[in-house]
């Protein structure tokens, strides 16, 4: 297969994380036999200073054309004093607004050989911590109407039964491509918005036979993933709830550098992204863990190029890899072998498809 792939390298510890993730790509490329096409995209502080502005609508127009689009992370000190409008994070959501992407996808995994890093109980969790929250990402309260009168302020959360049935198509797709469990979660105890949310869940379900579908309050939840996290496969909600709860369940999985995500809309071009910063305080010295970034590529490969035996090989060989005992920085703990950034992209690359 060929895919063309639009790579946004950043800025900060972007371009050397993303090096690493495109390293563990040419080596699925080659032993699965695909071709993987790469252009490159300038967005975020590399773009203000070449071209004035954070993402310049012919660098947009390369991510639109692609199959699926790679990024880094964009933004430092260096561009902190331009104005609103121009700092490089605006790049990042005239991209996720041009590209259309309304799901956004966050997986919370814990690695077996990283399990001391969580804040949870051992006994918790050795139950195993593998879940998805699929989050709607353009609707909901944070895009209804905000206004303050007098000494009341007003915040309106509207959906409609399109923006449900949508994020709800992800999130019974996504049940589909793992254990086909899929939990909605909302308030419908309380929200009208949440009573729709349910019914539409419920319509779609009829569409998805093979996938089980639960219900599930949301102040409930937010206790189920600190209490039973093993109980989850996939969690789809909306916006603000799934803003809260992806945070929560990403807490519990111990690493930032560690965690990879993907935005998705109505086509299969993806968006993915590791969802650290750009950490600009670690930037050039070799010593960023770029597993975000290579399992943000395995999800590509999984979600947007129905490559899941791919996906599955980078994701065997990153567990290959901490079981071997390396470990950058960020993770390191007593008896472990520390290695950099690069050393670390190639220690995983190389223990594809064995
Ligand atoms: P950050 O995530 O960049 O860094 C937070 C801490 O985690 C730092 O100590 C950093 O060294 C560490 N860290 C992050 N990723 C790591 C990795 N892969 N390996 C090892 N350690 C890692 O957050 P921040 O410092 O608040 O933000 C820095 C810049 O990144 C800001 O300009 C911010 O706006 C931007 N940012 C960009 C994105 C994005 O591009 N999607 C997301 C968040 C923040």
């Amino acid at each position: 297969m060929t895919k063309n792939i639009a790579v946004i390298r950043g800025d900060g510890i972007g371009p050397e994380i993303v090096g690493e993730a495109l390293k563990v790509l040419d080596k699925v490329a080659e032993l699965y036999g695909h071709t993987f096409n790469y252009t490159d995209v300038d967005m975020g502080g590399c773009a203000i200073d070449k071209y004035g502005d954070p993402l310049p609508e012919s660098e947009l127009k390369k991510c639109i054309e692609s199959d699926s689009v790679l990024l880094g992370a964009v933004g430092g000190d260096k561009w902190n004093d331009v104005p609103g409008h121009m700092r490089p994070e605006k790049g990042l959501l005239r991209l996720r607004a041009g590209m259309g992407v309304y799901s956004n996808n966050r997986p919370a995994k814990i690695w077996k050989q990283l399990s001391a890093a969580s804040p949870l109980k051992k006994s918790i969790v050795d139950e195993g911590i593998d879940f998805i929250i699929v989050r709607e990402l353009i609707g909901g309260i944070y895009f209804g109407e905000h206004k303050t009168e007098g000494d009341t302020a007003i915040d309106i959360l509207k959906y409609n039964e399109a923006e449900i049935e949508r994020i709800g198509r992800i999130g019974f797709e996504t049940a589909q491509k793992r254990n086909k469990k899929l939990c909605s979660v909302e308030k419908s105890n309380v929200l009208d918005s949440s009573r729709l949310w349910k019914k539409v869940m419920h319509k779609l379900a009829e569409e998805y036979p093979d996938v089980e579908l639960s219900d599930m309050l949301v102040d409930n939840c937010a206790m189920q993933i600190v209490k039973n996290p093993s109980q989850f496969d996939v969690i789809v909600t909306e916006n603000m709830f799934g803003d809260i709860l992806s945070d929560e369940a990403s807490m519990i999985t111990g690493s930032i550098g560690m965690i990879p995500s993907s935005s998705l809309g109505a086509t299969s071009c993806g968006l993915y992204e590791p969802i650290h910063g750009s950490a600009p305080d670690i930037a050039g010295k070799d010593i960023a863990n770029p597993i975000g970034t290579i399992l943000s590529a395995a999800m590509m490969l999984r979600f947007s190029f129905d490559m899941a035996k791919e996906a599955d090989a980078i994701e065997n060989a990153v567990s290959a890899y901490l079981d071997a005992g390396y470990r950058t920085g960020d993770i390191m703990s007593e008896g472990m072998i520390k290695v950099g950034c690069k050393q670390c992209g190639e220690l995983i690359a190389e223990r594809i498809g064995i």
